[in-house]
């Protein structure tokens, strides 16, 4: 009869299931292929644990055949055969122990099993030739052992494969095929009770085996699963930290073993917290799902990228050839943002940087491995959104002198090592001192006078900012407590100090411990804290102008110079930045944007301060545009706490006013 052709690929895909010792073909669940080759690996290594008793079993079974027929007709034969097999099952038993590797593999190909099965097999058609050749002509007691031996055959292979149905059945079925010949040939009525026996005997055998295969199988797959839903990130599907870990450690290993090389990509994501922030959560998850399957598409077949933090991805490229194979696949990572994302109807851009270390040039240990992986991110992260960037030795002393610097910097304020300077603003219509800028100082016992450019920075990264921003506000306030009612300070504010909703409060209990007014208070913040990277920082801004604090846009210029910031909040002061001040006599379009500032925030009524003034002409020029306030070393350089009061009555300053 012919089979159609849909049946026949039926029918194929059941043998080739069959043979592979697949459940679903057995009833269990229908399995992928990773799921599949799991279970045989599961299923191979317990066989593989019993291989060498198994054999050990045989050849003894097999002596023990030889010596029980050696005065039978037929004892050549069986010596020989006794031999053969003995001698194959020790190879075989050998062959297999030698092949258990150390660590237990997590797929075995179906091949792999279509051999074990074919094997067993073939140690089961040895035993089936045994009751069909010598049991005949066997004396009384060599046909009782035979019995035996078959018998314990029969159990043994059923309890050795008893998690392999076709395994079992590979080699059981020869022995059952043979005593059935045997019992046939002869005419004795006893031998229809044993053929009875035998099969209800093997039925219960072959029974035990399914009803224990398939729930062997259901166990490994619910440990597969389970060990899955433990390495995977639940929102991209990707391979979370666990699983990434695991890998750089098989990696590590391998490099170890046979020194195989690999590198590492790092990734961060440039702009994930300002989408958060700006769309929501759902938007920023989806942004985030929308990138991990672009990166994973960026990868060759058998790497998958992991998600190991927020926004933070990595890469183990196993068995690297060349460090540019690691370039290549960092700079598909960076194309692959080209393109905006869609989500929720909007066009939103991304970005990544990488930061790539290769092994074991970078280093041997997963600590070391991702320590420079970071640092080569960090680098790449300040070179600007898109860059990748190598880890080079030069990054590892730079990532350590930050690493000191954070440490000390942890315990600065408990040793005192804080100070602020303060540095005035010279009021050019009233030719008077109307407050100070309250600038921060670091005196470290070794490095000495660590500017804010280099600290504030490391602040932030550590959180530090936090308890440093409170010292400097009630530093600040209390120093103002001595000063003239008319005159104010200004302090500076980071954009991670507004991601703590407990400033308001800092600020708040500060202007009450000092007793200074409110309005005495003046607060300096640059621009790219108006990106609404931190939600809060409108409204902490917002509660702080009710109380009657004024705020000061910083630095202003050098952001992103949209003018609509200033219609964001009610600024009481621009201060140009002294990039500005130091070019407008040499460069004229300098020159216009200063005086185009002026003029605009003279029409929204906010006061203009100019950075930097070092010279008297620039002082000049900025007194002709009307400028409303100057600060720069030509007024002052910023001077201690002690040296405010004298300043404000110095006749130099006198002078300067009167210029
Ligand atoms: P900023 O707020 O723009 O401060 C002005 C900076 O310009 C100060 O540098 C000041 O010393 C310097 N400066 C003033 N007049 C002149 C001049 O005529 N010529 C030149 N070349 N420079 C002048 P400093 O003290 O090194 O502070 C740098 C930055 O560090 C500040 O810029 C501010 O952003 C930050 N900073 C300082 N103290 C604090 C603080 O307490 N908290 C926070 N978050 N940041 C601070
Ligand atoms: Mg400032
Ligand atoms: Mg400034």
């Amino acid at each position: 009869m012919l089979l159609g052709s849909g049946m026949r690929t039926q029918l194929t895909s059941y043998f080739a299931r069959l043979f592979a010792g697949d459940m679903s073909a057995f009833g269990s669940p229908a399995t992928d292929d990773a799921m599949a080759g799991h279970i045989r690996a599961e299923q191979m290594s317990l066989v593989l644990g019993y291989s060498v008793g198994i054999m050990l079993a045989n050849a003894c079974n097999a002596i023990v055949l030889a010596i029980a027929l050696w005065h039978s007709p037929d004892w050549k034969l069986a010596l020989i055969w006794a031999v053969v097999v003995a001698v194959a099952a020790i190879a075989f038993g050998l062959q297999s122990h030698a092949s258990r590797r150390i660590t237990k593999p997590q797929f075995v190909s179906r091949r792999a099993m279509h051999r074990l099965v074919r094997n067993a097999f073939v140690l089961g058609a040895a035993w089936g030739i045994v009751p069909v050749a010598f049991f005949a002509d066997a004396s009384a007691g060599g046909q009782l052992v035979i019995t035996c031996l078959c018998s314990g055959m029969l159990a043994g292979g059923a309890l050795a494969f008893a998690t392999i149905p076709i395994a079992a059945i590979a080699f059981t079925a020869p022995i059952f095929v043979g005593i059935a010949i045997c019992l046939s040939r002869d005419g004795d009525p006893a031998y229809v009770l044993v053929a009875i026996l035998v099969v209800v005997y093997g039925s219960v055998l072959l029974r035990a085996v399914f009803v224990n295969s398939l729930s062997f199988a259901r166990r490994v797959m619910r440990q597969v699963e389970a060990e899955r839903t433990v390495r995977q990130d639940p929102l991209t599907l990707l391979p979370n930290r666990f699983a990434f870990n695991e890998t750089l450690d098989a990696a590590l290993k391998r490099l170890a073993l046979s020194g195989e090389e690999f590198a590492v990509l790092l990734l961060d994501l440039d702009r994930f917290k300002e989408i958060n922030d700006k769309f929501g959560h759902p938007a920023g998850d989806e942004f985030l799902v929308q990138v991990a399957s672009r990166l994973q598409r960026c990868t060759r077949a058998a790497e998958h990228v992991a998600r190991i933090g927020g926004d933070e991805f990595a890469l183990v490229m196993a068995n690297l050839a060349r460090p540019e194979d690691a370039l290549e696949i960092a700079e598909r990572f960076v194309a692959a943002f080209a393109e905006p994302f869609p989500i929720e109807g909007r066009e939103i851009l991304g970005a990544t940087s990488v930061g790539i270390v290769l092994a074991p040039r970078d280093g041997n240990t997963p600590l070391d491995v991702m320590k420079n992986a970071d640092t080569a991110l960090y680098r790449a992260k300040k070179a600007g959104p898109g860059t990748v960037c190598f880890f080079e030795e030069a990054d590892d002393k730079a990532s350590r002198d930050r690493k000191a610097l954070q440490s000390d910097l942890a315990g600065a304020i408990a040793r005192n090592e804080l100070f602020l300077v303060f540095q005035p603003f010279l009021d050019l219509g009233e030719n008077r001192i109307t407050g100070f800028e309250a600038l921060l100082r670091w005196q470290h016992p070794s490095r000495g006078l660590v500017p804010p450019s280099e600290f504030i920075p490391v602040a932030e990264e550590t959180g530090l900012i936090h308890e440093i921003g409170e010292w400097v506000i009630r530093r600040a306030c209390a120093t103002l407590a001595d000063w003239p009612e008319e005159i104010r300070v200004a302090v500076n504010f980071s954009a991670a100090q507004f991601h703590n909703t407990g400033i308001l409060q800092s600020i708040v209990q500060a202007l009450a411990d000092a007793k200074v007014s409110p309005s005495r208070l003046e607060i300096e913040i640059t621009e790219s804290m108006l990106l609404s990277k931190y939600g809060s920082a409108a409204s902490i801004l917002n509660a702080l102008l009710q109380l009657g604090v004024t705020v000061a846009l910083d630095d202003f210029g050098t952001g992103f110079s949209s003018l609509t910031y200033l219609r964001k909040l009610p600024f009481s002061r621009i201060k140009i930045d002294q990039s500005f001040i130091r070019d407008m006599l040499v460069q004229p379009d300098c020159a216009a944007i200063v005086k185009s500032v002026i003029s605009l925030a003279r029409d929204l009524n906010i006061d203009v301060v100019a950075e930097g003034v070092e010279t008297a002409d620039q002082l000049e020029y900025l007194r002709q545009i009307s400028c409303d306030e100057v600060q720069g070393y030509l007024i002052s350089r910023p001077v201690s706490a002690d040296a405010v009061l004298k300043l404000l009555d110095t006749k130099k300053l006198r002078a300067i006013f009167a210029a």
